[in-house]
Protein backbone atom coordinates (compact mmCIF):
# COMPACT_ATOMS: atom_id res chain seq x y z
CA UNK A 1 0.00 0.00 0.00
CA UNK A 2 1.43 3.54 -0.88
CA UNK A 3 1.65 6.55 1.15
CA UNK A 4 -1.76 8.17 -0.39
CA UNK A 5 -3.85 4.71 -0.06
CA UNK A 6 -2.61 4.64 3.59
CA UNK A 7 -3.69 8.15 4.33
CA UNK A 8 -7.18 7.67 2.40
CA UNK A 9 -7.96 4.78 4.69
CA UNK A 10 -6.98 6.43 7.77
CA UNK A 11 -9.37 9.19 6.65
CA UNK A 12 -12.40 6.66 6.21
CA UNK A 13 -11.30 4.89 9.94
CA UNK A 14 -11.56 8.78 10.56
CA UNK A 15 -14.98 9.77 9.51
CA UNK A 16 -16.74 5.87 10.13
CA UNK A 17 -15.69 7.06 13.93
CA UNK A 18 -17.55 10.84 13.92
CA UNK A 19 -21.35 10.16 15.36
CA UNK A 20 -24.13 11.11 12.95
CA UNK A 21 -25.25 14.65 14.12
CA UNK A 22 -26.90 14.77 17.62
CA UNK A 23 -31.27 15.18 17.37
CA UNK A 24 -31.95 18.28 19.02
CA UNK A 25 -35.29 18.33 20.93
CA UNK A 26 -37.33 21.19 22.54
CA UNK A 27 -38.19 20.04 25.91
CA UNK A 28 -39.61 22.35 29.18
CA UNK A 29 -37.24 24.32 30.55
CA UNK A 30 -39.41 23.54 34.05
CA UNK A 31 -39.53 19.70 34.29
CA UNK A 32 -37.23 18.59 30.90
CA UNK A 33 -40.19 17.04 29.56
CA UNK A 34 -39.60 16.43 25.62
CA UNK A 35 -42.50 18.79 23.62
CA UNK A 36 -40.69 18.36 20.02
CA UNK A 37 -37.65 17.92 18.00
CA UNK A 38 -36.09 20.75 16.47
CA UNK A 39 -36.03 20.26 13.26
CA UNK A 40 -40.03 20.54 13.24
CA UNK A 41 -39.05 24.12 13.52
CA UNK A 42 -41.85 26.05 11.23
CA UNK A 43 -41.43 29.03 8.95
CA UNK A 44 -44.42 32.02 9.45
CA UNK A 45 -43.87 34.89 6.92
CA UNK A 46 -40.14 34.04 6.37
CA UNK A 47 -39.62 33.60 9.97
CA UNK A 48 -39.13 31.00 12.77
CA UNK A 49 -39.01 33.18 15.87
CA UNK A 50 -41.50 35.83 16.55
CA UNK A 51 -42.00 38.52 18.67
CA UNK A 52 -45.57 40.22 19.80
CA UNK A 53 -47.11 42.40 22.41
CA UNK A 54 -50.22 41.09 23.97
CA UNK A 55 -53.23 43.57 25.12
CA UNK A 56 -52.03 43.78 28.51
CA UNK A 57 -48.47 44.98 27.36
CA UNK A 58 -46.74 41.85 28.03
CA UNK A 59 -43.82 41.04 25.25
CA UNK A 60 -44.35 37.37 24.18
CA UNK A 61 -41.28 35.88 21.71
CA UNK A 62 -41.55 32.10 20.60
CA UNK A 63 -40.63 29.91 18.05
CA UNK A 64 -43.29 27.97 15.54
CA UNK A 65 -42.92 24.29 15.48
CA UNK A 66 -45.08 22.13 13.25
CA UNK A 67 -45.90 19.79 15.66
CA UNK A 68 -45.09 19.48 19.32
CA UNK A 69 -46.73 16.05 20.70
CA UNK A 70 -45.63 16.75 23.87
CA UNK A 71 -47.82 19.54 24.36
CA UNK A 72 -51.45 19.65 25.38
CA UNK A 73 -53.58 22.02 24.14
CA UNK A 74 -56.33 23.68 26.65
CA UNK A 75 -59.35 25.74 25.81
CA UNK A 76 -61.37 26.11 22.73
CA UNK A 77 -60.31 28.23 19.63
CA UNK A 78 -60.30 31.73 20.05
CA UNK A 79 -60.08 34.52 17.34
CA UNK A 80 -59.90 37.54 19.27
CA UNK A 81 -56.49 39.30 19.29
CA UNK A 82 -54.48 36.31 17.42
CA UNK A 83 -51.25 37.37 16.10
CA UNK A 84 -51.57 35.84 12.67
CA UNK A 85 -54.57 37.05 10.55
CA UNK A 86 -56.89 33.88 9.95
CA UNK A 87 -55.48 31.98 12.33
CA UNK A 88 -57.11 30.97 15.91
CA UNK A 89 -55.49 30.28 18.99
CA UNK A 90 -55.95 27.66 22.17
CA UNK A 91 -53.12 27.62 24.91
CA UNK A 92 -50.62 24.89 25.19
CA UNK A 93 -49.09 23.87 28.04
CA UNK A 94 -46.67 21.12 29.11
CA UNK A 95 -47.76 17.61 28.71
CA UNK A 96 -46.57 16.87 32.20
CA UNK A 97 -45.99 19.64 34.62
CA UNK A 98 -48.95 22.05 33.10
CA UNK A 99 -46.82 24.93 32.66
CA UNK A 100 -48.22 27.76 29.88
CA UNK A 101 -45.66 27.35 26.97
CA UNK A 102 -47.77 28.83 24.31
CA UNK A 103 -50.41 28.38 21.63
CA UNK A 104 -51.73 26.07 18.90
CA UNK A 105 -52.22 28.57 15.93
CA UNK A 106 -55.11 26.77 13.58
CA UNK A 107 -56.55 27.54 10.11
CA UNK A 108 -56.23 25.32 7.12
CA UNK A 109 -52.98 24.25 8.76
CA UNK A 110 -51.99 24.47 12.12
CA UNK A 111 -48.46 25.46 14.29
CA UNK A 112 -47.60 25.65 17.60
CA UNK A 113 -45.69 28.88 18.96
CA UNK A 114 -43.53 27.79 21.72
CA UNK A 115 -42.31 30.47 24.63
CA UNK A 116 -38.18 30.93 24.19
CA UNK A 117 -38.01 32.17 27.76
CA UNK A 118 -40.41 28.84 28.98
CA UNK A 119 -38.42 26.02 27.17
CA UNK A 120 -35.02 24.21 26.20
CA UNK A 121 -32.96 23.36 23.44
CA UNK A 122 -31.05 19.55 24.28
CA UNK A 123 -28.95 17.67 22.77
CA UNK A 124 -30.91 14.13 23.27
CA UNK A 125 -27.04 11.84 23.23
CA UNK A 126 -25.38 14.74 25.75
CA UNK A 127 -25.29 12.17 28.27
CA UNK A 128 -21.85 13.59 28.95
CA UNK A 129 -22.68 16.40 30.33
CA UNK A 130 -22.08 18.94 27.54
CA UNK A 131 -25.60 19.17 26.62
CA UNK A 132 -26.49 23.23 25.30
CA UNK A 133 -28.43 24.87 27.89
ZN1 LIG B 1 -43.02 20.69 32.04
Amino acid sequence: MNEVETVSTELEELLEAIPSPPQEVIVCKLCRHRLADADLMHDINGKTEHEFTNPFGIVHRFRCYDDAPGCKIQGSREAADTWFLGYTWRICTCGKCDTFLGWLFEANDSFFGLLISKTAQENLRADSGTAAS
